[in-house]
């Protein structure tokens, strides 16, 4: 092989290399994008079983406080008929026993309206509650529409670039000369994008590990060489 042709074998490994890295970070970017939405609506979906969890335990709160006061209606309505039948008590017996019971029905009506008061305040802390969720989620839902937005838009221009580079590709493969192209297919075959390395300071790039110096003056002589480690298609840097 002539030192021109062998200059424009090594500046081809070197475009291929950078050709398949920028590939790879492309398509990384592509399948980062589905990930970022589908991590985004998992968030929405969160918030909103949050949200609907606190409105649960508010209802429930709700649904027992109105008990209680319908139970301290009926026990006040107790109480007033209590105090009716006292005045017409016949007997003191009989009229201590209705004094005792309106005793106990009112310390049991005091623990109720003690329990009220507490679940009205427990109640306004839900509306609070509710409130922060409520914010939580419609950040979380304008963040995922966002993110779908971006990623609807980028997703095209990306495409394009990797439409375009796997052009630029082609294109350097067909440059290859024939002994390099061979080796360069099984590479690629086997290791996809990870196929070239560079050979930096007698170490290939892909594996550290040390290239012999035989295969070193090989690849200066425009041999097409794999690392004996690793099997990257070598090059040397520029
Ligand atoms: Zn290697």
């Amino acid at each position: 092989m002539s030192s021109t042709s062998f200059n424009a074998a090594v500046s081809i490994l070197r475009t291929l290399h950078r050709i398949h890295r920028q590939l790879t970070d492309l398509k990384e970017r592509l399948d980062r994008g589905p990930r970022r939405v589908r991590a985004a609506e998992a968030n929405v979906k969160r918030n909103e079983d949050a949200l609907e969890k606190i409105r649960a335990e508010a209802k429930v709160l709700r649904v027992a406080t109105d008990h209680k006061q319908l139970q301290l209606k009926a026990g006040e309505d107790k109480i007033k008929d209590l105090r009716r039948k006292l005045n017409a008590a016949v007997s003191n017996r009989e009229y201590q026993a209705l004094l005792d019971q309106i005793a106990a029905d009112e310390m049991t009506n005091s623990i109720l309206t003690d329990e009220i008061l507490e679940a009205l305040e427990e109640s306004d802390a839900f509306v609070k509650n509710i409130a922060e969720a409520d914010g939580t989620l419609a950040a979380a839902r304008q963040k995922a529409e966002e993110n779908h937005a971006e990623i609807a838009r980028q997703e095209p221009l990306l495409r394009a670039d990797v439409d375009r580079l796997e052009a630029e590709l082609r294109g350097a493969e067909s440059d290859l000369p024939g002994d390099a192209l061979d080796l360069y297919r099984r590479v690629v075959r086997q290791k996809g994008e990870d196929a070239l390395a560079v050979v930096d300071n007698q170490c290939c790039d892909g594996c550290n590990q040390q290239v012999p110096l035989n295969i070193c003056s090989q690849i200066m002589l425009g041999k097409p060489v794999a690392c004996n480690t690793c099997g990257r298609l070598l090059y040397l840097p520029e």
